[in-house]
């Protein structure tokens, strides 16, 4: 058995997401954005959740944190390395911890970069990664609370998951990260081939999430440093790894 995720829009561009497992019956949400749709996504799943896994503190991922633990006592888990900003906090959850849903751990992975504290929630069994704001698809989060050198440390550890793993997203903005990604990687066939589809698909008003790990592989700039073309496009053959990732997220900073 593998974990169900339903995907949801909130606010402006956010996602909720709700996931379920049908052997135990358990529900949990990954963060809060927003009471109204969340409640409309419950009752049209009918899952009720007894969990909310928070990515990091950002408004847009708590705001319903304590509407929801007043209506469903659900339980709120979230990173350690931000506790006292995440509204009604119960767990405090750091780098490799294992917490048990349904049948299988979730496993906490630090990304620091985005926040000081942000975590993604990694479901090796369900073959499942909930990333916030650290990966977005064809992008990644602004670097607001580290050096950028940290940013990219915790993009390593993305990168390192299994290609097949489906990645959700804190956000829909990968229309935009194509424009961008284009601007480094101009010769990538495959890139190309994503950003009409992705053009396609956000004209009908559909989601482009989620993703997976090998698709961001090779399309998403900020997790190709290593590749020679966009290298040469940059002028960076002999740059490091995390010097060529600096330099890209500074240009998408000012694009
Ligand atoms: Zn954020
Ligand atoms: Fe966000």
């Amino acid at each position: 058995m593998t974990v169900r995720v339903d995907q949801f829009n909130c606010r402006a561009d956010n996602f909720g997401i709700l996931i379920h497992d049908d052997t135990t019956g358990e529900t949990a949400l990954i963060d809060a954005p927003e009471e109204a749709t969340i409640l409309e996504a419950i009752r049209r799943t009918g899952w009720k959740p007894t969990t909310i896994f928070t990515t990091h503190h950002h408004t847009d991922h708590v705001e319903a944190n304590l509407a929801l633990k007043q209506k469903f006592n659900l339980k709120i888990v979230g990173p350690a390395a931000e506790a006292a900003k995440i509204p009604g906090i119960d767990e405090k959850v750091k780098e490799g911890d294992a917490i048990a849903f349904g049948g299988e751990d979730i496993r906490v992975i630090a990304t620091p970069g985005h926040t000081l504290g942000h975590i993604v929630y990694h479901l090796p069994k369900s073959k499942l990664a909930f990333a916030g704001d650290t990966l977005f698809a064809l992008g990644c989060g602004r670097v607001f609370e580290t050096p950028l050198p940290v940013m990219y440390g915790s993009l390593t550890k993305m990168a390192a998951l299994p290609a097949d793993t489906a990645v959700y997203c804190g956000h829909e903005y990968t229309l935009s990260n194509a424009k961008f990604a284009l601007s480094v990687d101009p010769d990538n066939p495959k890139l190309k081939a994503r950003a009409q589809k992705v053009e396609k698909l956000r004209a009908q008003g559909r989601a482009t999430l989620p993703t997976t790990i090998g698709e961001e592989l090779e399309t998403n700039p900020f997790l190709r440093w290593g590749d020679p073309s966009i290298r040469r496009h940059l002028d960076m053959e002999n740059a490091t790894n995390a010097e060529v990732f600096a330099e890209i997220r500074r240009r998408k900073d000012n694009f």
